[in-house]
């Protein structure tokens, strides 16, 4: 049996590995040297003035929303087709969460969706203080449709870019915050590069930044001008917010460095092996992924969609083939308001439906920097036999 072909995996270089030990050997395992150096280079890397590094990009989220002022009884929407997280930082801070249908050839948020239902809150009165647009597979939302209905309806943007670090939108780099207020990155082992656990958010705002900077770290602050009075003494810090422990330790920041000297390398890798796909499936009885001209994404994923109108056999059936031949596939994702604990606040199954006929029907393939063309030909030839 060949060995497993996860969907999605971190590379790891000898280079990674020596920064980590690097970090071992000194003084700082946390709070050190590496964390603002890492925020610097993310930061550097997007064109955004501010960092804020956290240990998953569910915190970040969490963050972002807490930075914006999200509280309880107010409004956040964002996909249905993403990770339980990107709803779930809503819910973390008391908001209540909605959900807008996808585009049927990108699978992020419509606009058009977006705009009606702006239209119908404005008239109840129900307006969102946040959306989070959640760039899916890397590939950028329509953010600049997104940013001027802000304009018009007066929310907040997030970009969950969880997918999508090293990608490009209208030629600028995702995270340069042109049009939203913070981006946030994960850097879990499957995504585009890694810090075992980890997240960031990035903005150009500084007050934002060091919002999310002081709840990341209790709500505590030691900068004497962030204080109600003098200090006590050298020993003294303040307590300003209720916040949390959501740092990023010196290892896992030294690790992320390092992964972004190679962040393009991954996002060319990423692209050939995709090329590569198109080609060789172009005359399977599938949709393939659909790139909006706009957006050069990070690829983080390859989604397929199946004919299953066309093939004699369901969605399960070949998904089953191909994990029963050690091809470790996925769906990215399940609407989240299908989820059992969605459904308890009232949402149906009907909700979305373009997100609804997107679950019927996608397969994520296995993608990332490392994959083989012998690994890739084998997914390819028992796609087409489990098709068949
Ligand atoms: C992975 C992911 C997250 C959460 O990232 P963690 O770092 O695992 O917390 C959030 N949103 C999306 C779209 C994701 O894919």
């Amino acid at each position: 049996m060949n060995p497993m072909i996860p969907y999605g995996r971190q590379t790891i270089s000898e280079a990674d590995i020596q920064a980590v030990v690097d970090v071992l050997r000194s003084d700082f395992l946390t709070q050190g040297p590496a964390v603002p150096a890492f925020e610097k280079a993310v930061a550097d890397y997007c064109g955004a003035h501010h960092a804020c590094a956290v240990n998953s990009a569910t915190s970040a989220l969490h963050l972002a929303c807490l930075a914006l002022g999200v509280g309880k009884g107010d409004k956040v929407w964002t996909s249905p087709v993403t990770f339980v997280a990107s709803a779930n930082c809503a819910l973390y801070c008391g908001a209540d969460v909605d959900f807008i249908d996808i585009d049927p050839r990108t699978y992020t948020i419509s606009t058009e969706k977006l705009a009606e239902k702006l239209a119908q809150a404005e008239q109840t009165g129900q307006l969102p203080k946040v959306v989070i647009a959640v760039h899916l597979c890397g590939q950028s939302c329509d953010m600049a449709g997104i940013h001027a209905l802000s304009r018009r309806y007066g929310f907040s943007i997030i970009e969950d870019a969880a997918h999508a670090i090293g990608g490009k939108y209208q030629n600028q780099v995702i995270g340069n915050g042109r049009y939203s207020d913070i981006t946030v990155f994960s850097f879990h082992p499957v995504k585009i590069i890694t810090t075992g656990e980890g997240g960031m958010a990035v903005t150009n705002n500084a007050e934002l930044a060091n919002k999310m900077a002081l709840l990341r770290s209790h709500g505590i602050t030691r900068d004497p001008a962030q204080m109600t009075h003098v200090p006590d003494g050298a020993w003294y810090y303040q307590q300003l917010e209720l916040g949390f422990n959501y740092r990023m330790t010196d290892l896992q920041a030294a690790l992320g460095q390092s992964q972004m000297t190679r962040l393009d390398e991954f996002v060319s890798q990423r692209h050939a092996l995709t090329q590569r796909y198109d080609t060789l499936l172009a005359d399977f009885p599938l949709t393939l992924p659909w790139q909006h001209p706009d957006n050069y994404s990070g690829l983080h994923l390859y989604v397929i969609r199946l004919h299953l109108e066309q093939l004699g056999k369901t969605h399960s059936q070949v998904f089953d083939a191909l994990r029963a031949a050690n091809i470790a596939v996925n769906l990215h994702y399940i609407p989240v308001y299908l989820q059992p604990y969605y459904r308890r606040l009232g949402f149906k199954p009907g909700y979305c439906m373009e997100a609804e006929r997107y679950y019927a029907e996608a397969i994520s393939l296995p993608l990332y920097a490392d994959l083989t063309l012998a690994d890739q030909d084998y997914v390819i030839a028992t796609l087409q036999q489990a098709l068949t």
